[in-house]
């Protein structure tokens, strides 16, 4: 496709005036915001009034005077309909992965005679290592069991306790059927652990159309909270009663300042609170879901599609020396689009280095995110063109690129 053809397709786009709502920097193509969402404006904004005006005047008084205590509950109503789900059965707080871990021994304390937590070799590492931990932990002869992804079906039998699936791999970017698998686990009497890293704010989740019974996610990527910002967990209506939270903090207490001894678990999800909330990170967060305001998902799917669509095309057609990770038939895919490269990672620190910032995933994958809130046809185009650039000049093959960094 031809610039001018991808600037006209940007002019007429449903979400044109939405990437004004981003501050993104000059001269960039932004394919991360699946690992690190874009910066919304007005976050900075509320970040130095919560800073300024609430922490610095207010001190202790902010907690009830600008309601910090129920900026959890704010923020999970803001969640919900992205979800698919109400707002009381959402908490928000904590990581990704300790709300794995809570939300598995939770579900784990529902089946206790079953021993088997089933999940695939392409989840992402820390559920997995959380499950581990986790079985170590109970002491009860709990046991991680992985298949390969396309045999997590035929995998579900009675031995199972819990299948926890991330809906999306984050790795090759497909996706797991959610009400179909989540309504094999049941019909043998096993329970359902969704992560929605790279679903929430990706697309409609639907957890309470699929009956999923726990679900954890993560509020840095789509949904745009900032670098560590609070995570969510999601808990069935259902459960809610019989519902055990392994960590009984304080803030999950029915009455944390009654300061009793002995632990009453709060209503609901609420129990699943720990600690204080992170004003900080909730204010950030909050502010982020604003940009979701108006936003038909329906629509933002649809163009996610044509988007990882155009980029197969425009990456097939340019550069023939990379793989395309999976099918061509984006709608068993989420919002990114994965090509494989034995030099991946020095070839995604020269596609930075031209502007065009994805990453790269061992142990040979280039990722490549598509958040259409602010990503366009004409930069879809231009990162193809960048990537052709680097692979027939071989710029990646200057040895600064071939360092790995801390994080990559
Ligand atoms: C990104 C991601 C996480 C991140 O977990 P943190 O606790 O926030 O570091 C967890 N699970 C999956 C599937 C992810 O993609």
């Amino acid at each position: 496709m031809k610039l001018a053809e991808a600037r006209d397709l940007d002019q007429s786009d449903a979400f044109a005036t939405k990437r004004a709502q981003f501050k993104l920097p000059e001269g960039v193509v932004y394919l991360d915001g699946n690992s690190l969402g874009a910066l919304p404006r007005g976050v900075e904004e509320a970040v130095q009034q919560l800073v300024t005006n609430q922490w610095g005047k207010s001190l202790i008084r902010g907690w009830n005077e600008h309601d910090w205590i129920d900026l959890p509950e704010k923020v999970a109503s803001k969640l919900a309909p992205l979800l698919g789900t109400k707002a009381h059965c959402i908490s928000c707080g904590d990581s990704t992965s300790l709300n794995v871990f809570k939300t598995l021994a939770a579900a784990l304390s529902l089946r206790p005679a079953r021993k088997i937590i089933l999940s695939d070799t392409g989840n992402f590492p820390t559920d997995l290592y959380m499950a581990q931990g986790l079985s170590q932990l109970l002491a009860q002869g709990h046991e991680l069991k992985t298949v390969a992804p396309e045999d997590v079906a035929e995998a579900i039998d009675e031995s199972v306790a819990v299948l926890m699936l991330t809906q999306v791999d984050y790795r090759s970017g497909k996706l797991h059927p959610m009400a179909e698998l989540t309504q094999k686990a049941q019909a043998v009497g096993a329970l359902t652990l969704w992560d929605l890293a790279h679903s929430a704010g990706a697309f409609q989740v639907e957890l309470d159309a699929c009956n999923a019974d726990f679900a954890v996610g993560c509020g840095y990527k789509y949904l745009n909270g900032g670098p560590g910002a609070p995570a969510f967990c999601y808990v069935a209506e259902r459960h809610h009663k019989a519902l055990a939270s392994p960590l009984s903090g304080w803030m999950g207490h029915a009455a944390p300042f009654a300061f009793d001894h002995e632990y009453q678990p709060a209503e609901g999800v609420r129990r699943l609170r720990v600690g204080t909330p992170p004003i900080l990170g909730l204010t950030a967060l909050n502010r982020a879901l604003d940009v979701y305001d108006g936003v038909d998902m329906q629509e933002l799917r649809k163009k996610a599609l044509a988007l990882c669509d155009l980029f197969i095309e425009e990456v097939q057609t340019r550069c023939p020396q990379v793989e395309l990770v999976g099918s061509k038939n984006r709608s068993a895919y989420g919002s990114q689009v994965s090509f494989r490269h034995e030099s991946g990672y020095a070839i995604v620190q020269a596609l930075i280095a031209e502007g065009v910032i994805g990453d790269f995933r061992a142990p040979n994958v280039m990722r490549f995110g598509f958040t259409p809130l602010y990503i366009g046809y004409e930069d879809t185009v231009k990162a193809a063109q960048t990537l052709q650039q680097v692979l027939e000049e071989e710029l990646w093959r200057q040895p600064e690129y071939m360092t790995k960094a801390k994080v990559t």
